[in-house]
């Protein structure tokens, strides 16, 4: 059997329950954003780990040095952020060609700088080796959340309001135009810029882990079709999307109907828009909504609701039920 008949998760799942037998039982491995060490009977540190492959992850010639720099720690602050946490270091290794400009990785190390200097987290060491010919990148990030606080795909209760705190298909829509290589305008550019330079949604997801309603949570890599089947298999959970409830911008809105692509497409199975997905408790949907736009002055989407039909997601559009082509993005499967 291929690799490619599995896909990414089938494989980690070959594997992943052997280690059981090795993990305390207060830790929590394989499974969610960041893996959960217990550091005593109140904390959690934070441990989550992000590869970037040139070609594979992102085009040289199309993302600056500074960008691929924040990027490469944006990523991975999104899962801390998608467990609640605080971010406290992050851990660097790099393999280089040997004709790289100094220039480059100048300008690389000013991104991720500024992105570290933004959530107070310092480099603390990493590793640097050559490579034949493109650059590859693995950030290792340590946060630290309160074990009150922590919040796990498998949190997802029956009845709770599906949420997301931004746009989504944004990225996708800017990584569509840098493969069809589309000529570009100030709206086109936008949409590249959010795929260059996510910003890791760090404030958000501490504050929303202090709210008793809030119950599962994470962070949108791949498209939410992925990703919400993720917090549905971990919860046990099943799920109704309204498909006219998920919020996109007006830039992606406009250049869709130019380009006529399906924006629905993009906004639930595209990746890297690194918004926070989270389930809400009914009752306290509404305040939490409320007083998240009052604190952070950008809304919280309901785009659904958890059921009790297992793994699956129905998706709607004003009252029918649509089948949905693209699931998400899935290495080996594309
Ligand atoms: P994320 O998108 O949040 O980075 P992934 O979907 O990539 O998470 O991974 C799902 C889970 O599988 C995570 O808990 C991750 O740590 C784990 N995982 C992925 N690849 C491996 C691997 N090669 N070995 C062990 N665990 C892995
Ligand atoms: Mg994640």
């Amino acid at each position: 059997m291929k690799l490619k008949e599995i896909g990414e998760f089938g494989f980690i799942n070959r594997f992943a329950h052997r280690f059981d037998p090795l993990i305390n039982s207060k830790d929590t491995g394989i499974g969610d954003d960041c893996a959960l060490l217990s550091i005593n009977d109140k904390e959690y540190h934070l441990v989550s780990t992000d590869l970037l492959i040139e070609d594979v992850h992102f085009l040289k010639d199309e993302i600056s040095p500074e960008e691929l720099g924040h990027k490469s720690l944006a990523v991975n602050l999104s899962d801390i952020a998608a467990m609640g946490g605080k971010p406290l270091y992050s851990f660097l290794s790099i393999a280089i060609p040997k004709s790289t400009e100094l220039e480059y990785l100048d300008r690389f190390m000013e991104g991720y700088h500024k992105l570290s200097e933004q959530y107070n987290t310092p480099l603390m060491g990493g590793d640097t080796t050559s490579s034949d010919d493109k650059l590859i990148i693995n950030v290792t990030i340590i946060g630290s959340s309160t074990k009150q606080d922590a919040r796990l795909r498998s949190m997802a209760k029956t009845g709770d309001v599906i949420c997301v705190t931004g746009p989504l298909g944004n990225s996708a829509g800017g990584l569509k135009i840098l493969l069809d290589k589309l000529s570009l305008n100030t709206e086109k550019k936008k949409l590249i810029k959010r795929h260059h330079t996510p910003e890791p949604r760090i404030n958000e997801g501490l504050w929303l882990a202090k709210q008793n309603g809030i119950h599962a949570m994470m962070d949108i890599s791949d498209g939410i079709a992925s990703d919400l089947k993720h917090i549905l298999k971990a919860s046990e959970k099943g799920a109704t999307i309204y498909l006219e409830n998920i919020p996109t911008s007006q830039t992606l809105k406009h250049v869709s109907s130019e380009e006529k692509w399906d924006i629905d497409t993009l906004s639930t199975s595209g990746g890297e828009d690194y918004e926070l997905l989270i389930t809400i408790n009914s009752e306290d949907a509404k305040t939490i909504i409320e007083e998240f736009e009052y604190e952070f002055k950008t809304s919280l989407y309901p785009i659904g609701i958890i059921n009790d039909n297992k793994n699956e997601i129905n998706w709607t559009k004003e009252g029918k039920e649509i089948r949905l082509e693209k699931r998400g993005f899935n290495h080996f499967k594309q």
